[in-house]
């Protein structure tokens, strides 16, 4: 299949839709990004990269910084982290304290903000301190992309913690349940920071690869997790990727996937391929307008689904 002329094909297409949808603004330092911009890259098993757009520019990957955490909190834990966080579909907007409160503290799934930081809470706990755990966070996310140099913007970081009190509350609330071990500033600071690593998609679409292939990088010939692990976060992303429109994106696209409020979505083609799109501008749900019509496309043309 000649992906590099499909991946053009979607470029020209989708320019109508690029100025479409808003870029998130609750985190000041994310609402000066431009929107209108807009970049896809799929990563093959043998190490070939086709690209379209600006895919040499970093952007914030958000919420796609929980699939990492929770790769790492997956392999420490095993069964056991389903005690502290649940694998359903909230149906609730990703920041949501409501759903917490009437299920005490125990939050639905690892990729709504509560369950995020939770991960974050276990591995501080497994690691004993912040630092360390941002360490490990780090060194694990320069491992998965192949770029050694990798890190987060702590800019974006300072601004999400100043306008962080729901995030906080959702913490302090947890911690009211018992479901909470570590100081809640230092964690949630923590959930920022890696919130806040900044990629462009060829890093993220490398970043996925293990995931597509059962938990090895085919390029480097690294088994990160077991292939049954693998098979349980792909399913979660699949089901809890795309905040409460997991249903719509599975329904239009077909791939596990996970997008973060920065724009980014990364997706994988179990036993294929890994693909990363970027696009700042947001739809109602909070995911990348463009990004998700690029997705739809790209299944669609290909004929590349999990369907
Ligand atoms: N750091 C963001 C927050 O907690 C992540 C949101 C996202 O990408 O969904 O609000």
């Amino acid at each position: 299949m000649n992906y590099q002329a499909i991946l053009n094909e979607i470029y020209e297409e989708l320019q109508p839709e690029l100025m479409r949808g808003r870029v998130a603004d609750y985190i000041p330092a994310l609402a000066e990004v431009e929107k209108g911009q807009f970049a896809m890259t799929v990563t093959l098993d043998d190490g070939q990269v086709f690209s379209v757009g600006e895919s040499s520019k970093q952007f914030s990957i958000q919420s796609i910084s929980k699939v990492f955490t929770f790769t790492l909190a997956l392999d420490i834990y095993s069964r056991e982290l389903y005690k502290r966080v649940g694998v359903e579909p909230s149906g609730n907007p990703f920041n949501s304290l409501v759903q917490l409160e009437y299920e005490n503290g125990i939050p639905r799934n690892p990729f709504i903000n509560a369950g995020a930081i939770t991960i974050t809470d276990t591995l501080i706990s497994h690691y004993k301190d912040e630092y360390k755990t941002l360490e490990v966070i780090m060194h694990f996310v320069r491992q998965i992309s192949g770029n050694p140099k990798l890190s987060f913007d702590s800019a974006v970081a300072k601004s999400e913690m100043e306008h962080g009190d729901r995030n906080l509350a959702l913490a302090r609330l947890m911690k009211s349940f018992g479901n909470f071990e570590n100081d809640v500033i230092n964690t949630v600071m923590t959930y920022f920071k890696h919130c806040a690593i900044t990629m462009n998609t060829e890093e993220l679409s490398r970043s996925m690869l293990f995931l597509a292939f059962g938990g090895r990088d085919p390029i480097s010939k690294k088994q990160f997790i077991t292939p049954s692990q693998a098979k349980r976060i792909n399913a979660v992303m699949l089901t809890c990727g795309h905040y409460d429109a997991s249903g719509e994106f599975a329904f239009h696209v077909g791939l596990p996937a996970k997008s973060g409020v920065g724009g980014g979505i990364a997706a994988i083609v179990p036993g294929k391929m890994s693909i990363a799109v970027w696009s700042p501008a947001l739809n109602k749900y909070g995911n990348s307008h463009a990004g998700t019509l690029a997705l739809e496309k790209f299944t669609t043309k290909t004929g590349l689904s999990i369907f």
